[in-house]
Order: structure tokens, then C-alpha cells, then sequence
């Protein structure tokens, strides 16, 4: 037998109700804030992963999956949506078209980790974009569309946490001093810690470790060292946050993994997800398109994390897919007939399923019961002499036997009232 890959998921057809609704609601919800759907390949070349996203992360440095193609050029799966969005976006010079532009994306992305729940290989995100526009009303349009759309699919137990970290005026002001703490605690750090906060100190205060967590309780909050202009964009996120009734909690120790990331950055977390609590994370990059060869112009954006959304979702909130009909027929001459008015159901847009085998009446009843058909339709061999047929109301258990002529009217009128 072969089998799939590790930390690769089947989405099988009975888990596909959650995948659909998680979509649909995030089309409708998206298009009302103005944001059109992009879709970029799932293969890109290395280095766009590399200069975007940062040569020490922990994406870069341990999680791609990168490999030579057959002429030898260093490919890798895509670990995340912001760096292809933003190749595309100079590549096909979107800002030519709009000054700003509002996109988002839904799709599979890969990172070589430690499958366990929560954390897979494959995994897949919903993610939105703001390119070309500074202003804080930016950032809070993206908080509360995020907000708004898990409001839509019922997740009400998530908390928006938030922090700033700067800009290239104040934040290398922030990395000396920040650099200068860690020096005095090394011996508490772990080894990826002291062999990195030389480079990249706020990755330290990232760290998962928990001596490292330690060692940096009371290090410098990046939140005192902002120069005036981040300062001020920080107070108006919050206090058009606080207008639009968003509850967020500020958390200065959130630093983000990414390099890109500059001024407002984001996560939701919930106590729900257990270890993986981070469901969805974003933040400003201000200096990403320039520094992919593309115009300066700033960005905001998240990511969501699909199937932690899926952990998170109360199942009883799912709209379930019931056949509209289940047609039970008995003997040859009433399997042909049904399949000719099944084949018309299904013209006519109804969810219309039945048995081709010739089954007993007893298993097809089985069968549209564990269907959850709402209603059954009889056709033997003495309902078609006569020209009838029996339909039978799964809900309210009542039954009749009618013209077979009749049977599209009265199918319109009773499955019009569900
Ligand atoms: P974590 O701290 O859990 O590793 P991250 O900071 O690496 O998350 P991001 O790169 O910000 O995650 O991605 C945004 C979201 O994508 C996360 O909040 C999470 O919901 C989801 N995500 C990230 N990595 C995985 C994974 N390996 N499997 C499933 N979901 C993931
Ligand atoms: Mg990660």
C-alpha cells in the first residue's frame, strides 16, 4: 500500500461541508470590504522566499521545501502567500492599475515541521492584502474585516493581540538596546537564541523555549522606543479599534517571525488550539515591494490558518447537505422510468439521488435514511399502470399517492418551503 506523505492531509468528502462553508463565507465577506481574489503558484524560485521573508527565519532556515528542478534551479513550495502575492504584483505592475490595491488568497502552503495537531505540512491559508496604502484606516479595515469574518462563521473565542514594531527610523535604536539586554542574560538562552540575537534580537523574544522566555521578561518594550510618526500610527489603530468596538489586548513581546514586518503587527490567538494558539497572523511590511524591486509603496496583511479554523469550529453551526429526493423504484420497467424523471430532477437543479442496482425496497429505504433525504418517491411496477406514484415526506412522515403528471408541480410547491 502507498501511502500519503507525513503531515500531507486527505480533505476527505465527509470534512468538505467545514471546507465549503469556510470559503463561501470568505468570499462574501472579503468582496463587501472591496478585495478581489488573486491566485499565484503554489512553486516559486527560492530566492523570492529568501529575500522576503528572511535568510534566518525559522522558515528559511529549517522549514522549505526546496529542491532543483530538472535544469537545476533552486525551487521551493510556497511557505506562505505574501512574498508570491507581492512578486505578482510587480511582475503584472497591479500598481499601475489602482493606487491601492485590496487582494486576498486561499490555498495550500508547505513547510517541513514536526507534524502534531495543528501543525501540518500541507496546510492552508486565507490571506489578505493592502498594498499602497499608509494610513491607519488601512490597518484597522484589515483587523475588522478579519474580525467580521470570523464573526460570520462563529468563532467568537479568539483574541486580536497587537503590537508595533516600528519603523527603519526607530526600530535600529530599539535592536541596540534590545541587543545590549540579551548580551547580560546569555547564559539563560537557548543555542539558537545566542547564536542568533547578534543578527536578529527580536527573534529572541519569539523564542518558544522557555528559559528564553524567561531570560527575556523584563527586557526593553519595543513599544517605548517608537519614533513619533509609528507612535501615532499605533494610537489611531487602537483608537479607531476601541471606536469599532474590537476588543484587542496590546502584547509588546509579539514580534512575529517574519523579517518583513514593520509598525502594526497582529496575531489572534485562542486558548481552544491548544500549543498552536496563533489561528491568524499579519502585520504591516512597509518595505517589502521596494526592497522585491518594486515601487515603495507600503502593505498590511494576514494569514488565517485553515485547519485551525477548522479545530475551532462549533460543527452544529455547519449547514448540512441533505438530497432534496431520494426515488426508490421496483422491477425493470419502473428503475428505467425513475432514471429518466431522476435525470429531469437534476435538470431542474434538484439534489436528486437513487439505487441502479435493483435493490430491495427495504435497502433503498436504508439507504435514503442514511441519505436524510427529505422526501422519498415510490415508483413500483403497479404505481407505473396507473400512472402514480407515492411521494413520502421524510420530515413530517405523512404520504400520498399521486399523478405521475403531477409530480413536478407538487415537488416546486413542497420543496419550495425548505
Ligand atoms: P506558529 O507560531 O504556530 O508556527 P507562524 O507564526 O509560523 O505560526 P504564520 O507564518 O504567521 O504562522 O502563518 C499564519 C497562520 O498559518 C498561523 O497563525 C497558523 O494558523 C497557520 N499555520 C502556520 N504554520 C502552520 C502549519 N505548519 N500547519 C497548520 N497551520 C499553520
Ligand atoms: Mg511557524
Amino acid at each position: 500500500m502507498i501511502t500519503g506523505i507525513k503531515g500531507m492531509n486527505d480533505i476527505l468528502p465527509t470534512e468538505m461541508e467545514a471546507w465549503h462553508f469556510l470559503e463561501n463565507q470568505v468570499r462574501e465577506v472579503f468582496h463587501s470590504f472591496g478585495f478581489k481574489e488573486i491566485r499565484v503558484p503554489a512553486l516559486e524560485k527560492t530566492e523570492l522566499f529568501c529575500r522576503s521573508i528572511g535568510d534566518d527565519t525559522d522558515i528559511v532556515e529549517k522549514e522549505m521545501y526546496t529542491f532543483l528542478d530538472k535544469s537545476g534551479h533552486s525551487l521551493t513550495l510556497r511557505p506562505e502567500g505574501t512574498a508570491s502575492v507581492m512578486r505578482s504584483y510587480i511582475e503584472h505592475k497591479l500598481y499601475a492599475q489602482n493606487q491601492v490595491e485590496r487582494l486576498y488568497y486561499v490555498g495550500p502552503m508547505f513547510r517541513y515541521e514536526r507534524p502534531q495537531k495543528g501543525r501540518y505540512r500541507q496546510f492552508h491559508q486565507i490571506g489578505a492584502e493592502i498594498i499602497g496604502e499608509n494610513s491607519p484606516l488601512a490597518d484597522v479595515q484589515l483587523l475588522n474585516m478579519l474580525c467580521r469574518y470570523f464573526e460570520r462563521i462563529g468563532i467568537t473565542d479568539a483574541t486580536l493581540q497587537l503590537n508595533s514594531l516600528g519603523c527603519p527610523d526607530c526600530r535600529p535604536g530599539y535592536r541596540q538596546t534590545l541587543i545590549d539586554f540579551i548580551s547580560s542574560r546569555l547564559d539563560g538562552l537557548c543555542t539558537d537564541c545566542r547564536r542568533r540575537y547578534q543578527h536578529n534580537p527580536l527573534r529572541v523574544l519569539d523564542c518558544k523555549v522557555e528559559e528564553c522566555r524567561r531570560a527575556c521578561q523584563d527586557a526593553p518594550s519595543v513599544l517605548d522606543h517608537l519614533c513619533a510618526d509609528c507612535s501615532g500610527h499605533f494610537a489611531t489603530v487602537r483608537r479607531l479599534l476601541t471606536e469599532l468596538a474590537i476588543p484587542f489586548e496590546v502584547n509588546n513581546r509579539m514580534v512575529r517571525g517574519l523579517d518583513y514586518y514593520t509598525r502594526t503587527t497582529f496575531e489572534m490567538v485562542s486558548g481552544r488550539l491548544g500549543a498552536q494558539n496563533a489561528v491568524a497572523a499579519g502585520g504591516r511590511y512597509d518595505g517589502l515591494v521596494a526592497s522585491l524591486g518594486g515601487p515603495a509603496v507600503s502593505g498590511i496583511g494576514f494569514a488565517i490558518g485553515m485547519e485551525r479554523l477548522i479545530l475551532m469550529l462549533d460543527e452544529s453551526t455547519l449547514p448540512v447537505s441533505r438530497p432534496d429526493l431520494f426515488l426508490v423504484t421496483l422491477g425493470e420497467k419502473a428503475l428505467d422510468r425513475g432514471f429518466s424523471l431522476l435525470s429531469r430532477m437534476q435538470r431542474e437543479g434538484l439534489h436528486a439521488e437513487m439505487d441502479f442496482s435493483g435493490k430491495s425496497l427495504k435497502a433503498q429505504m436504508r439507504r435514503a435514511d442514511k441519505l436524510q433525504a427529505r422526501v422519498v418517491l415510490i415508483l413500483g411496477e403497479d404505481e407505473l399502470t396507473r400512472n402514480q406514484i407515492q411521494i413520502r415526506d421524510m420530515d413530517r412522515g405523512s404520504q400520498d399517492t399521486i399523478d405521475l403528471d403531477q409530480l413536478f408541480p407538487i415537488l416546486g410547491e413542497r420543496l419550495s418551503d425548505i
